[in-house]
């Protein structure tokens, strides 16, 4: 995107505030400068040569939570995400060691060590019927940090009775889009489809920020394999949860896919989704912890239910909560039964 391009877009918004009444961030923070409406009013001087943009305006950028919640509800469909990441590209100086993604992965790498000896399942063992092909995009968190997901997933696969599974291990970028690199991004990119072979049937993810990523990075791609979550697939073979005792904590990043069987309980949606406390865990401590205390909230909700989620940052953020037994992957829930 280019600078007039941003100027165009940007000179879209009408001020009308509908993405008030959806932003996670401007809701916890009561804050204008937060919201999409009211960076506009301060990127509009900016392109009109009124003001020039400051480092504390660079640095706030990074408070959005790319959940793209705004997009959906403006009249004028604008991508705030798409344009902030931009801005922050172009202008925000990069210290390579306080950047989120270099933190990110110093996170994984210590968290990666306890998780060495947890992956159990070996695909190569699958003596399955069906012919179809699979790739499992497992993502960062089920390849460093804790991998019951993930083996839950291959556990369900193998019982399916799939047995042609790749498992791809590169990240799907989610964290170098929203540290506005978008170098790295497009690389990172170029990778995962390069990576993907081409005559698979299916593209299986079992959490949403990686689906989301994917789902992008696939349109502009020639590969015609099928991209569907855990459940999704699950539903094709007639699986569904009708367990009065599980909640569905639906992810920020789940929005118009996905076969979670609706007649389960959902948590209450003002709740927000807790990727945005662990996401600004990393980005900006006192934010986060703002989060947290909203988050509290769904402490209340819960009695004795178990939370069942599609995303791994979500789960990491209400296990901290709740504790590691009363939260799981939807796959781990499937797979436990
Ligand atoms: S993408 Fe999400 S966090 Fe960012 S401005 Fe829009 S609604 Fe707010
Ligand atoms: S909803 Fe869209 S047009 Fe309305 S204030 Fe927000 S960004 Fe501007």
């Amino acid at each position: 995107m280019e600078d007039k391009d941003i100027k165009e877009e940007v000179y879209k918004c009408s001020k009308c505030a509908l993405c008030k009444s959806v932003c996670p961030v401007y809701l916890a923070t009561k804050n204008e400068m937060y919201l999409p409406r009211g960076r506009f009013i301060i990127l509009n001087r900016f392109f009109n040569n009124h003001e020039k943009l400051s480092p504390q305006f660079i640095q706030d950028l990074d408070k959005c939570l790319y959940c793209n919640l705004c997009k959906d509800f403006c009249p004028s469909s604008i991508d705030s995400a798409e344009i902030f990441t931009h801005i922050k590209n172009k202008y925000k100086k990069r210290a390579l060691i306080l950047s989120f993604s270099f933190r990110y992965k110093i996170w994984l790498l210590f968290s990666g060590l306890k998780n060495i000896f947890s992956q159990k399942i070996n695909i190569k063992k699958f003596k399955g019927t069906r012919d179809e092909k699979i790739i499992y995009f497992e993502g960062c968190i089920n390849r460093y940090v804790n991998s019951d997901d993930k083996n839950a997933v291959l556990s369900i696969l193998n019982t399916l009775g799939y047995k042609n599974i790749k498992i791809n291990h590169l990240c799907c970028g989610y964290p170098l889009l929203t540290d506005g690199d978008i170098k790295s991004y497009k690389k990172n990119s170029e990778k995962i489809i390069n990576s993907l072979d081409k005559d698979v049937d299916y593209i299986i993810c079992s959490c949403d920020s990686c689906y989301s990523e994917l789902q992008k990075i696939l349109k502009n791609s020639e590969n015609k394999a099928k991209l569907i979550t855990i459940d999704e697939l699950l539903s094709m073979h007639n699986y569904d949860i009708s367990d009065e005792k599980v909640i569905y904590f639906k992810p920020l990043t789940r929005k118009g896919y996905g076969n979670i069987n609706k007649n389960i309980k959902q948590l209450n949606p003002q709740l927000k989704c807790s990727l945005m406390e662990n996401f600004l865990m990393y980005k900006n401590k006192s934010l986060s912890e703002m989060m947290r205390e909203q988050m509290q909230l769904v402490q209340m909700n819960i009695e004795d239910n178990t939370i069942i989620t599609t995303c791994q940052l979500t789960r990491i953020g209400l296990q901290s909560l709740l504790g590691d037994k009363k939260v799981l992957m939807y796959s781990e829930y499937i797979n436990k039964k």
